[in-house]
């Protein structure tokens, strides 16, 4: 497919639903070739026939990034089998609700495993790749990792917060290697992200949340990645907040 991105090759993590599917959809749609990464390889097939069915290119690779070798794997099949890798996508992530003095410590472990470590392993295997011919990896955080919003989403934020954190630190490793660093940061976003949580009220609380009117749809995030990594080298999108029009906190 021709598009800003002709010729690059782009691999996605969380691809299977959400905000990563859409992103790999709408680079696909920019004409990168896609590999798209989650654990549900069905779903992962359905998306790649869809991106095919468009023109584009799109390689399926179910593997679990919360295991460095799977994450790590997963990258570099994606760069053998395109001959290269140009653009790296973060999006995997979760949640589970956490009090400090009596939350279930191994949803503590996960929450960072999942939305921290997994990004360290892809972006740890892609550097090398990504130096070849410069490019870019962009971290999908949320506006949690500005700001902690109540006493049960500790983890969530947490691991967002750590993102950013990674996020900078890598910005200032790989910058002059020619790799942009981006940090993504949106608000309510219309996802299965709830289906996963364990406690019944906290799952509906957040349905509620990410499906509320003038809530974004995952389109809408996967726009500005697209622009983030279709501007010219000079330009680095360093760290982008994206909130729905009806959200006016200032945080
Ligand atoms: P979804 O639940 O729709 O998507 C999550 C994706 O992560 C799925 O594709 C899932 O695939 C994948 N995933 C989960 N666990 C693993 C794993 N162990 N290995 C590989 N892939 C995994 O949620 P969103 O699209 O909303 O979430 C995407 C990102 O956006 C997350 O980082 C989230 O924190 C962030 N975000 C979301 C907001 C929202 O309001 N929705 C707001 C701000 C940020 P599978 O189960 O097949 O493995």
């Amino acid at each position: 497919m021709d598009g800003i991105l002709s010729g690059k090759s782009a691999l996605v993590t969380g691809a299977s639903s959400g905000i990563g599917r859409a992103a790999a959809v709408a680079l696909a749609e920019a004409g990168a070739r896609v590999a798209v990464v989650a654990r549900r390889a069905d779903r992962l097939a359905d998306l790649a026939a869809q991106i095919e069915a468009g023109g584009g290119k799109a390689l399926v690779r179910a593997a679990d990034v919360t295991s460095e070798a799977d994450a790590t794997g997963a990258v570099e099949d994606a760069a053998g089998h395109f001959g290269g890798l140009d653009i790296l996508v973060n999006a995997a992530g979760m949640t589970q609700v956490g009090k400090v003095e009596n939350g279930n410590l191994d949803d503590w472990r996960y929450v960072l495993e999942l939305n921290f470590w997994a990004s360290l392993y892809t972006s740890r295997a892609a550097i090398p790749l990504l130096r070849a011919g410069g490019g870019d990896i962009v971290n999908i955080s949320s506006t949690a990792g500005r700001r902690a919003v109540g006493a049960t989403f500790g983890p969530y934020a947490a691991s967002k917060f750590a993102l950013t954190a990674l996020n900078e630190s890598l910005r200032a490793e790989v910058t002059l290697a020619g790799i942009r660093v981006c940090i993504i940061e949106p608000g309510a976003t219309a996802t299965e992200i709830h289906e996963h949580i364990k406690d019944e009220k906290v799952r509906e609380f957040t349905r509620n949340h990410v499906e509320k009117d003038g809530a974004m749809q995952p389109e809408d995030v996967a726009a500005a990645i697209v622009f983030a990594v279709s501007l010219p080298p000079r330009v680095n999108i360093s760290q982008l907040v994206i909130r729905p029009s009806v959200d006016a906190r200032v945080l």
